[in-house]
This record gives structure tokens, C-alpha cells and sequence, in this order.
């Protein structure tokens, strides 16, 4: 048998329930696991070693007592430190919170107490969850564990190198243009952005509150289901919520898959559209017809996204001024210039990394008199044109899929110096948070690369599956049938 962190939640529920194991053993385990790994990784920014383990116990004495159980019950998981957790830090990778002690319980963390799940601890991201990479996190980045010359991806690289080196059974991550799904991608691991409003917001530290939703980052699709029903639903404190049930699941046979030639141009790695187009290939074998469509707006999504999303930050952010919350310079040290002015502009310049400074830079200027209708205004039409070119593709197609990501993992440092290169690492996901529709990121296939030391890697490519606004069971139909094919292939 696999060592007891390796499981799935689906295995860990059946172990429970058949008694083959306590929780205590499977929170043990993933405890050892993350002190073993995560000096190398460092997916975790703190581990709540004692309440672990009795969370754990409690789940031990439900399970004695037998009845009905929750299919989390006494399942260890990691959150992202965007997520609060009341009593614990959550500092969302921030210097300006690294004191924070959050309040009160996000909704998701209240849906996941009540099923009796086991929280381990809090993962790293990047700094209020700006990047793809992790390389913004004011706490040290943390590594691919394909290769750890590489990053995770972002901004959820935490929690998705967590899910992928087994520091933890499954975890959540949050997205507002892609920030599930790529560490999910670059990681190996099963990622998913729900519709907009199908889970509350409630609690999570706001980036751009009309594109951030939170998600499962999971080993299986099965997994990935089984967390989204847990913290989906509509939540009087999160008044974008929704409680519709979803539409009826689509399988396989006579499924048409729409493939945008958008995704597939200019900038693609070949290997990555290679592996993607076999899996594309085995779903045919299995009964589904690809259809060629076109996205034509897409040309226009990373720019609409980088200013509705900075636009957002630059209005959310505004809070941080370290006396409401964060990071104070004066408490620090006495200055002698003490007004309050200069107090805010001190606290915010020595609290904030680079890239957050520069999009709260961008969002105010977009939002300025004289450029509002210039830059936001209009990107809001795009946005609408974006949102359309979605529903006119779902009037000939049931999903749409390709590439989570243009390439493949890349070495640490390799994308810092140009902010446009890591950018464009978001160009096939952020069209679907400016949409509000759901999303998925399952593995594909492998490329392999060659590491410093000139010894061959197997590098993770991830396939995109997209569908209209509820259809997340579509997706997990899907995607199931491509991780059966992966499999099968290995
Ligand atoms: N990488 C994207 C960005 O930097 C997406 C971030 C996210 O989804 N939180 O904005």
C-alpha cells in the first residue's frame, strides 16, 4: 500500500469508514510529509501542527460513533493564506500583514469545519495573489516539485505544490485570471475555477472582487467534485452568490468539444500543444466530435483583464493604510514627520512587494478623471464582447478546451525583470474570469526538459476544459475521462 499521505480524499474516506486507518495516522502522515518536504518546497507559511491533530481526534471519535459521514471527514487540506481562518495569521504573502490575525472563519473554512475536515495550515502564494509564479511572495517563493529548479506557477503555488509533493490530502486555491488552474498546470494536479458566484467569497482577501472566486487544487478529479460540492452554495454574506443546482451532466458520447485557434498560435509551446492535441484525440476515440471555433476577442483579454483587475486592486487595496489594518512604519519607529498623510504613504511603501505598488499605480491612473473613459469604461465593452464571443461559442459547442498554459514550468527568475512575459503566462485563462464561466485544469501528458545538472526532467502539461456559466459537472465528466486516458497511456 501507498504511504497514507499519498491518498485521495476518495481513499481516505474509504479507509475511514472501513477502518483501515484513524485520521490521526493519515494527519500524522501528511505532518511528517511537510516537515520532510517543505524545507526544499516551502508550500506552507505556517502549520497548525496542534489543532491538526485534534480536529483529527474529533473526526476519530465521530467516526467511532459511527452513522452517516462526510466524504471530508477527518481529511487533512491546506488553504491559501488569502483564506481566513479565525485566530490564525493570514498575511496573503504580504509584509503588510504579517502580523494579521484574522477574525473570524471564512465561509469555505465554516463549510469545511462543519464536514469535520482536518486543516494542516496556510500555503504560500504570490503577494495578494498577483503573479504566476510564487515569486512575489514576501516570504520566499516556493519550488515545482517536478523539478525545484522551477516554479509552481501562481499565484495558488503554495497550495498546488502542496496537493502535488503530498503535504497535504487536497487544498484550496484561489483565481481571479488564472490563479488555480496554471500552479494546478505547472504542478501536475487537478485545479478548478468555479462559475462566478457559485462559492462565497466571504472571507477571502479580496483582489478583483468582480473575477476572484476560491477553488479546489486536488490529486484526481473525483477529489476536485468532492471538495466543490463541499464549499459551493449561496451565502447571505456574499450577496454575488447563486444556488442554482447546476446543469445536468453532459458524458462523452456525442459531446462537442469546441478547440478556439486562438489557443492554439503564436507563443504556444509545441510540446505542450502536442500533448494537449493527443488527449483531444482520445476523446474522440471515446465518442466526442471536435469542432473548430473561434474566439475572436481574445487578442483583447490580457489587456481588458490587466485593467479591470488593477482598476479593482487599486480600489481593494485601499484599505491596507496601517492603521485599519497592517503593517505600520510608525509603530516601527518614531518618525519625525508624523503626519497622517505621510504615515499612509510610509506604511504603504515599506508594507507592499514591487508588483503590487505597480498595479495599484496602474488601477488609480486607469481610474483617474480624464482616463476612466479611456481605459476602463472601454475595457468594460471588451469585457461584454469577450463575455459574447463565450455564449455565441456555446450555441455550437458543449465545452471548449485547450492549453492551460502556453508553456511549460520555467526556471526561477527567468520571467521577473519583464512584468509583459509574466503576464502573458495568463493569456488562455483570464478571458474565462472576465466571463464568469467555470473552468478546469486536469494533466495532459508530460514534456521532458533538462535541468541544470543536465539530467532529463518530466515537466507536467495541464489541458483546459471550458464550459458555460453552472456546468461544472460537464467538466468533471470530461476531465475524468482525460486523467482515465493519461492513465491508461502510462
Ligand atoms: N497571474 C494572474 C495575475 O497575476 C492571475 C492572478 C490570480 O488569478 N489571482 O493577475
Amino acid at each position: 500500500m501507498s504511504s497514507l499521505y499519498e491518498l485521495t480524499i476518495a481513499d481516505v474516506f474509504k479507509g475511514l469508514r472501513e477502518k483501515k486507518f484513524s485520521s490521526r495516522e493519515v494527519t500524522t502522515a501528511c505532518l511528517s510529509r511537510i516537515e520532510e518536504a517543505d524545507p526544499l518546497i516551502h508550500s506552507y507559511l505556517s502549520v497548525f501542527r496542534d489543532s491538526a491533530l485534534e480536529q483529527a481526534a474529533r473526526a476519530d471519535e465521530k467516526i467511532s460513533e459511527g452513522g452517516s459521514l462526510s466524504p471530508l471527514l477527518g481529511v487533512p487540506l491546506a488553504m491559501k493564506d488569502n483564506i481566513l481562518i479565525a485566530g490564525s495569521v493570514t498575511t496573503a504573502s504580504s509584509k503588510i500583514l504579517e502580523q494579521y490575525v484574522a477574525p473570524y472563519d471564512a465561509t469555505v473554512i465554516q463549510k469545511l469545519k462543519a464536514e469535520g475536515a482536518v486543516i494542516l495550515g496556510k500555503t504560500n502564494m504570490d503577494e495578494f495573489a498577483m503573479g504566476s509564479s510564487t515569486e512575489n511572495s514576501a516570504f520566499g517563493a516556493t519550488r515545482n516539485p517536478h523539478d525545484a529548479e522551477r516554479v509552481p506557477g501562481g499565484s495558488s503555488g503554495g497550495s498546488a505544490a502542496a496537493v502535488a509533493a503530498h503535504e497535504c490530502i487536497a487544498s484550496l486555491g484561489s483565481d481571479t485570471g488564472g490563479s488555480i488552474r496554471q500552479p494546478a498546470s505547472f504542478c501536475g494536479v487537478v485545479g478548478l475555477k468555479p462559475t462566478y458566484g457559485r462559492v462565497s467569497r466571504h472571507g477571502l482577501m479580496a483582489m478583483a472582487s468582480s473575477l476572484d472566486q476560491i477553488g479546489p487544487i486536488t490529486k484526481t478529479v473525483a477529489d476536485s467534485k468532492i471538495l466543490f460540492e463541499a464549499i459551493a452554495g449561496s451565502d447571505p454574506l456574499d450577496s454575488t452568490t447563486s444556488n442554482e443546482a447546476g446543469t445536468p451532466e453532459k458524458n462523452l458520447k456525442g459531446l462537442r468539444i469546441g478547440i478556439p485557434k486562438e489557443y492554439f498560435g503564436e507563443g504556444l509551446d509545441s510540446r505542450v500543444g502536442d500533448s494537449v492535441h493527443r488527449a483531444l484525440e482520445k476523446l474522440v476515440v471515446s465518442g466526442a466530435t471536435l469542432v473548430d471555433i473561434s474566439l475572436p476577442h481574445s487578442d483583447y483579454a490580457l489587456a481588458t483583464y490587466y485593467i479591470i483587475m488593477a482598476a479593482e486592486v487599486s480600489a481593494n487595496l485601499a484599505r491596507f493604510d496601517g492603521i485599519r489594518y497592517g503593517y505600520s512604519t510608525e509603530r516601527d519607529s518614531m518618525q519625525k514627520d508624523s503626519s497622517l498623510l505621510s504615515m499612509y504613504t510610509q506604511s504603504r511603501a515599506g508594507g507592499f512587494g514591487r508588483e503590487v505598488k505597480r498595479r495599484i499605480m496602474l488601477g488609480t491612473y486607469t481610474l483617474s478623471s480624464g482616463y476612466y473613459d479611456a481605459y476602463y469604461a472601454k475595457a468594460q465593452k471588451v469585457r461584454r464582447l469577450i463575455q459574447n464571443d463565450f455564449k455565441d461559442a456555446f450555441s455550437r459547442v458543449d465545452v471548449i478546451a485547450g492549453p492551460t498554459s502556453p508553456i511549460l514550468p520555467f526556471r526561477f527568475g527567468e520571467r521577473t525583470r519583464d512584468p509583459l512575459s509574466m503576464y502573458k503566462a495568463d493569456i488562455y485563462t483570464v478571458a474565462i474570469n472576465l466571463s464568469g464561466i467555470p473552468a478546469l485544469s486536469v494533466p495532459c501528458g508530460t514534456a521532458e526538459e533538462k535541468n541544470s545538472k543536465g539530467l532529463s526532467v518530466k515537466l507536467p502539461v495541464g489541458l483546459q476544459l471550458i464550459g458555460p456559466w453552472f456546468s461544472e459537472h460537464t467538466l468533471f465528466c470530461v476531465s475524468e475521462a482525460v486523467e482515465r486516458n493519461l492513465q491508461n497511456h502510462e
